[in-house]
């Protein structure tokens, strides 16, 4: 035991000396050499090594390649840094190392607070068993999805789980051209076909077109196919647009389709007093995914799906075999029931160390203060001549391009902003990532850090113009 007490500390000071040092390294840095050999090529020793040893080599060869989301000048995709409450508790979870696939145990019971937290702080009506931690907002999506194709198989009077999905006419899902992939990948793993997933454009603000989607709906029906879910977006990934939630639940309810929003990314806006309205009507989904390893900083990896009636989550997973079954388990059963997963990690250990720590004041503020910095960029960028911004700024995240005088012609204006943010993150002070918004090569910085400054958002532009310059020159 000594010497797990030893290494122990050693780690926890060697997490909070690499949290602490972080703004004294590159934000990333690429990984080359006898380092990038031993990531990639090491063998498996035949002797054990003593923990001391481990520890030193997470010291020297894993803790100074990151990829970078601790750091407060990284803006791509949309990852965050790790709470400091998420850090402690790790190592306690693994001490615990419980499988939360249920029973009567500290790792499951504290998941039903945990979920409920959730639902109550975005607001969206909780009743004991609607939801679990998931992954990720994939995983949740999966089980949002699959209970959906659940409900509408059962209203038609067949079963899914039993005949499969042939035999009865094409079941179509709606999301729009901004949606996540997580979507298209769902309906594919669930057998229906992403010919059958219908891409509903987006107006020029990225948000679902609804005149199309009634359209869609309707020539759907007239070709003798099962409309079966709608899945709006609460917070797109390349701007951060919120979908007309309360039109496109309208929709659903007349249709009596699936209504599901995806708020993995987006959820916390609710929180926010700008954007709270624009929430209106998400209240009314069958389910809701956030991912609270996103914006609220829980360490990787924590999903949750959100399920108005849990029933028909766990009517599509639930198989209990005799080596599993807990005469003890109350009405709600085990977690086990509502998704795919059968051992599940002590995710809500984490989660519930970050919000308690943080309490529902924290929460808004880190909030608050990531959309403010992206506003103020677009701000920044509306007044410079050399930026252009793309997407109004709805959440955190702003979406804009390069654009140097004298003008550039679109397809060299294109490849340089393709270009830029791989030559940004290898200049090692800020990280960024592109995309592609209205058929033109974009960037987009994604603000979850609560430690990003003002003074930040120069050094990204100051970067960016650097970066265009080597590529030019
Ligand atoms: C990240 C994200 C997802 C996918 O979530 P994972 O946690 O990566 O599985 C889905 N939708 C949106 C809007 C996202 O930002």
């Amino acid at each position: 035991m000594d010497e797990l007490r030893r290494a122990g500390r050693a780690a926890a000071d060697l997490a909070a000396d690499h949290l602490a040092g972080i703004m004294d390294n590159p934000v990333w840095r690429p990984v080359r050499g006898a380092d990038h050999d031993w990531l990639t090529r090491q063998d498996l020793p035949a002797a054990g090594r003593p923990l001391d040893d481990l520890v030193h080599d997470v010291r020297t060869r894993i803790l100074p390649y990151p990829m970078g989301n601790g750091h407060p000048r990284f803006f791509g995709w949309v990852n965050s840094p790790p709470s400091p409450a998420g850090v402690v508790v790790s190592s306690l979870a693994a001490a615990l190392n419980p499988s939360c696939a249920g029973g009567d145990h500290a790792g499951a019971l504290l998941e039903h607070s945990v979920v409920r937290w959730l639902a109550e702080l975005v607001g969206y009506p909780h009743r004991p068993g609607g939801g679990l931690l998931t992954s990720g907002a994939s995983m949740a999506t999966i089980i949002a999805v699959a209970s959906a194709r659940q409900r509408a198989a059962r209203r038609d009077g067949w079963d899914v789980r039993e005949d499969g999905l042939s035999g009865h006419p094409p079941m179509v899902m709606y999301v729009s051209a901004e949606a996540h992939g997580c979507l298209r990948k769902a309906a594919e793993l669930l057998g229906l076909g992403s010919r059958h997933l219908r891409v509903v454009r987006v107006d020029d603000t990225f948000r679902l077109d609804v005149n199309a989607l009634r359209t869609a709906i309707a020539e759907d029906l007239a070709m003798g196919l099962r409309p079966f879910c709608v899945a709006a977006s609460a917070g797109t990934v390349n701007t951060g647009a919120i979908d007309s939630l309360d039109e496109i639940a309208d929709i659903a309810a007349e249709h009596g389709l699936w209504f599901h929003v995806d708020g993995a990314y987006g959820a916390p806006a609710v929180l926010a007093r700008q954007t709270a309205p624009a929430f209106a009507g998400w209240e009314r989904a069958d389910s809701v995914v956030l991912d609270p390893h996103k914006w609220l900083g829980v360490p990787v990896d924590c999903g949750c799906v959100l399920l108005r009636d849990p029933a028909f989550a766990r009517d599509a997973f639930s198989l209990v075999p005799a080596y599993l079954r807990d005469d003890e388990a109350g009405d709600l059963g085990w977690f086990a029931e509502y998704g795919p997963e059968q051992t599940r990690q002590f995710r809500s250990l984490r989660a519930w160390a970050t919000m308690a720590h943080l309490g529902r004041e924290g929460i808004v503020r880190l909030v608050e203060h990531t959309m403010s910095l992206a506003r103020r960029l677009a701000v920044l960028i509306e007044d410079s001549d050399d930026f252009e911004l793309l997407a109004p700024v709805t959440t955190s995240i702003t979406a804009f391009r390069y654009r140097p005088r004298p003008e550039l012609g679109p397809d060299p204006l294109d490849a340089l902003n393709r270009a830029i943010p791989a030559a940004v993150r290898r200049r090692g002070r800020a990280f960024l990532t592109g995309t592609r918004l209205a058929g033109a090569e974009a960037m987009r910085a994604c603000f979850l850090n609560p430690a990003t400054t003002e003074q930040d958002l120069a050094v990204l532009l100051a970067e960016i113009r650097a970066a265009a310059a080597e590529l030019s020159g």
